[in-house]
């Protein structure tokens, strides 16, 4: 837990004064894999560990910014160019880009930024820390904003800015957590429901595999074009296809007979993991938790085979999951080639099943991992000052909402 009076007296001893503190949650995300840029659907929860963003209004429009994982300030001013090569900082100058355009008399801020949602691992450290910052500058200048249109904007600045073609599920997790809630999100319309996911039954777990491979982010990129080709195949035979989304497998499965094999494979992933989204949320509505199970081991089973995202240590920390008692399903979260994988857990086995993983996966790989019971935690928003010295992640009674 993140000890937020030494993140405060941090703030003071590098830029004088009184920080006010914005939080927004990382995610896993459920099923739903590589669904949301085909405008398909998801089905994450916001982690009960989150990037905090402490800041000040500045008297001009510079934006000075301090990283404790980079341990490295810098400050910007709004004429400076903008980056050629991805940087952390990008991220946060890529928000105040992106809210500037929609925002006007965005003010100038020193900005200190703490995460516990480790970097690269899956669980979104990027929206998490747009989100939060987002808020931040939201916050200074007084200025509130639509949530929908915060995720938009912080996608905006993930995509054009840093360069990163991520979808809308992250920002839009963070945006719209609720503690004890899965989110059932339609990537296209952006509609949110909460679905209760009763924690007396199960315990979502989440294993981080300590690794993550250099290919990621180019492998996506690669992904999401295989994605358009695709959808541009159908819309020959089929002109109102926009995306994957808009037609299924057996549709699809006769015409894409003579497409090259590996376009086949992603199409099919991605239409029957649209088919597996339903379903599970149809079973987390009855709380049929062996089947909400099973489509998140199918799920996995379809991104190493057909989508071919996963890793040796994803399938190693899968494989181990599957033989142990409790198991209910297991998945690997994000963009794949490495970082965490998400297990549904049988609640009175959990306690078990959690050091029995990590012990297992590290017996195997020699390698520790992070390995822990998840809550489903609330969505982003500004502490309020009696919580600074107590802060439990996630689940602050007594938050101010900013919407
Ligand atoms: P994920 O979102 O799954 O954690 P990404 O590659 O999308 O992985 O985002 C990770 C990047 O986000 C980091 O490499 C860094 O540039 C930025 N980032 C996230 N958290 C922080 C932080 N606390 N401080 C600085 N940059 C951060
Ligand atoms: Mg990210």
């Amino acid at each position: 837990m993140l000890a937020l009076s030494h993140s405060r007296e941090e703030f003071r001893r590098r830029f004088g004064g009184e920080p006010r503190i914005f939080r927004a949650p990382g995610r896993v995300n459920l099923i739903g894999g590589h669904l949301d840029y085909n405008e398909g659907w998801v089905l994450p929860i916001a982690v009960d560990r989150s990037c905090y963003v402490l800041a000040r209004r500045r008297n001009d429009l510079n934006l000075r910014i301090y990283s404790a994982h980079f341990d490295e300030t810098l400050e910007f001013s709004p004429d400076d160019p903008r980056p050629v090569a991805a940087h952390w900082s990008s991220y946060v100058r890529g928000v105040a880009w992106s809210l500037a355009g929609e925002v006007p008399q965005l003010p100038g801020a020193d900005l200190l930024i703490e995460s516990e949602v480790p970097l690269g691992a899956g669980l979104s450290s990027s929206a998490a820390l747009e989100v939060a910052a987002g808020l931040a500058l939201l916050g200074l200048a007084e200025t509130a904003m639509d949530l929908t249109a915060l995720a938009l904007a912080c996608q905006r600045a993930e995509n054009e800015y840093v360069g990163m073609r991520c979808g809308i599920m992250d920002q839009l997790a963070a945006c719209f957590g609720r503690q004890g809630c899965a989110l059932w999100i339609d990537c296209r319309t952006l509609a949110v429901e909460p679905l209760p996911i009763d924690e007396n039954r199960v315990r979502i777990v989440v294993a981080n595999t300590m690794v993550k491979h250099a290919l990621a982010s180019s492998e996506y990129n690669q992904r999401r074009r295989e994605c358009e080709e695709a959808a541009a195949r159908v819309r020959q035979t089929h002109p109102s296809v926009r995306t994957l989304r808009d037609i299924t497998w057996p549709e699809i499965e006769g015409l894409s007979c003579s497409w090259p094999a590996t376009l086949r494979r992603r199409a099919r992933h991605i239409t029957t993991e649209i088919a597996r989204v339903h379903a599970a949320v149809d079973a987390l509505r009855e709380s049929d938790f062996e089947s909400l199970g099973r489509l998140m081991s199918e799920s996995h089973d379809s991104l190493d085979s057909d989508y071919q995202v996963t890793s040796p240590e994803l399938n190693t920390m899968v494989a181990i999951a599957r033989g142990l008692s409790g198991f209910l399903g297991a998945r690997m979260t994000g963009g794949g080639f490495g970082g965490c994988t998400v297990n549904l857990v049988r609640a009175e086995q959990a306690e078990t099943f959690t050091p029995e993983l990590a012990r297992r996966y590290q017996a195997d790989t020699s390698r520790p991992p992070d390995v822990y019971i998840c809550r489903a935690s609330d969505c982003a928003g500004e502490l309020h000052p009696s919580q600074f010295d107590d802060q439990a992640a996630g689940s602050p009674p007594a938050e101010r909402s900013l919407q």
